[in-house]
């Protein structure tokens, strides 16, 4: 007898230390007996809980679940059962269960109580729905991406950083038989029918978009053209992203291929158009200030009308400027500019063109100062880089208000010579920083004050000092000035 108590004892102290939750409870649904565990999971103590049916205290929409099993299992068709459920703790909040429960029967085989377990698992639980969010979230996520790879009118395509395609949507695939005929083999840099912009030359392979993005490198709007046959030739617009795992690692890179053959082909008419036009108009103007040069020396005509004449000179040597600006882009766009490169002291020619712009200056009252060596050579061509200073210092000495001042600065550094033309004048927002080099582009302060222009003199400038391997750069402020800066190589010397 004393062995069955003491063990009674045992029993009772290991139920009432298990960190699991556990009862004994009556056949009506009562608990007989619960331990410490079980009362901290739902917050009451154990007489509060001896009052309860098990009912009271699990979630009324698992309350149907849980009595329907402990029926079953009380009319033998079963022995015991587990059940997942939500609990009410005291407090009001929800405890997650997972609950074992057994019928225990008297040897006449009449049920006498049920052994409960129950195990807090509302951490896991939550864990659980939690990932289950997340993973909705994220088959969503990807379900929506997939649905942007495959509809846009762009072809996409993700390389790996080794080089190798791994993914291209439909668009790119079918855009890939124009340059590459023969199949691709699936890795960046493989040679095709690819030229660059002047349609003619052959790309490199470190040139390749595809190439240069698996080198790291990220880009837009990178223009050039495919396929072999001219005619059928198309013209894409292609920008590369790279793209990096959690710690910063370059995982690959991410291409967007756009086709813009309509918008090239528009563009090429444009210039064709610009330049027929200025061709065309070159001769009678010419003829035009033949005359008029005539007219106005000849001393029978009476000084009224010579004014008016030499006013319409004036007018038409204007128009004879921006011909030529004109015709110079139209060259431009017929196959780069030919440089008639002879030795030119560039000192002597930007204190030239400074006083040139001089009476223009002083009508304006903006004051140019100059800062330049006594002597400086180079190989140029000289008309042209003379053109480069005169648009410089017209538009420095134009976009500057009265009062303002204009500086000239020509020097030597380590890789060339360097011109700087700074003016304190309106400036330029630095949104349009990167586009005043487009041909026709006109700022939209220059706009606002109604300064004419026509907005092809930093195109020509620029164009100028790239045939002669340099580099114009520019750094302005709105409402307080800019200042261009050419850098010419003396590769050229
Ligand atoms: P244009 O002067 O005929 O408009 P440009 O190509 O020379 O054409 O210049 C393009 C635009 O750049 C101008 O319309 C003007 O908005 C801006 N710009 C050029 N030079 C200056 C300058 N020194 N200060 C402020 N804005 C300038």
């Amino acid at each position: 007898m004393q062995g069955a108590s003491e063990s009674a004892d045992l029993w009772r102290l290991t139920v009432q230390h298990s960190p699991i939750g556990m009862a004994l409870v009556g056949v009506d649904g009562r608990p007989l007996m619960v331990n410490r565990a079980l009362c901290d999971m739902l917050g009451y103590d154990e007489p509060q809980l001896a009052r309860m049916g098990f009912p009271e205290f699990t979630h009324p929409d698992d309350v149907d679940a849980d009595v329907a099993l402990f029926g079953r299992t009380l009319a033998g068709e079963i022995d015991s059962y587990r059940l997942r459920k939500r609990y009410l703790h005291a407090d009001g909040r929800i405890v997650w269960g997972d609950l074992s429960v057994a019928l225990v029967r008297h040897a006449d085989g009449e049920p006498q109580h049920f052994i409960a377990q129950l195990l807090d698992v509302t951490e896991q639980q939550e864990h659980q729905e939690r990932l289950k969010a997340a993973k909705a979230d994220a088959d969503r996520e990807r379900q929506t991406l997939e649905a942007i790879f495959e509809t846009v009118n762009v072809g996409l395509l993700l390389i790996g950083s080794d080089g190798r395609y791994e993914r291209m949507n439909r668009r790119h695939l079918e855009t890939m038989n124009l340059p590459f005929p023969d199949g691709h083999e699936g890795s960046a840099g493989q040679l095709g029918h690819v030229y660059y912009l002047d349609g003619k030359t052959l790309m490199g392979k470190e040139d390749m978009p595809s190439y240069r993005a698996a080198q790291g490198e990220e880009f837009d709007d990178y223009r050039y053209w495919v396929g072999d046959d001219p005619v059928t030739r198309a013209a894409f617009s292609t920008s590369a992203r790279q793209m990096r795992g959690p710690s910063g690692e370059r995982i690959g890179a991410a291409l967007a291929y756009q086709e813009i053959t309509d918008l090239m082909r528009a563009m090429q008419v444009k210039d064709e158009f610009v330049s027929s036009v200025s061709h065309e108009l070159r001769t009678p103007l010419t003829s035009v200030l033949g005359f008029l040069e005539i007219l106005c020396d000849d001393e029978e005509i009476p000084p009224g009308a010579q004014a008016q004449l030499r006013v319409v000179q004036r007018n038409a040597v204007r128009l004879q400027s921006l011909l030529s600006d004109l015709l110079q882009v139209g060259q431009d766009v017929e196959g780069g500019l030919q440089l008639r490169r002879t030795d030119v002291d560039l000192a002597r020619l930007v204190r030239y063109a400074v006083e040139a712009a001089r009476p223009q200056a002083d009508k304006r009252r903006v004051s140019i100062a100059v800062d330049v060596p006594d002597d400086l050579r180079l190989s140029v061509d000289e008309q042209r880089i003379r053109q480069v200073v005169d648009n410089l210092v017209s538009n420095a000495v134009k976009y500057t208000g009265d009062g303002g001042s204009v500086t000239v600065v020509l020097r030597r550094d380590s890789e060339g010579v360097v011109l700087e033309v700074s003016d304190t004048g309106i400036g330029i927002a630095p949104d349009e920083v990167d586009q005043v080099f487009t041909r026709f582009f006109r700022g939209g302060r220059a706009l606002e004050l109604h300064i004419p222009g026509t907005g092809l003199g930093l195109d020509i400038v620029s164009s100028i000092v790239a045939a002669h391997g340099g580099a114009v750069s520019l750094e302005s402020e709105l409402g307080r000035g800019s200042t261009f800066r050419v850098t010419l190589p003396f590769s050229g010397l």
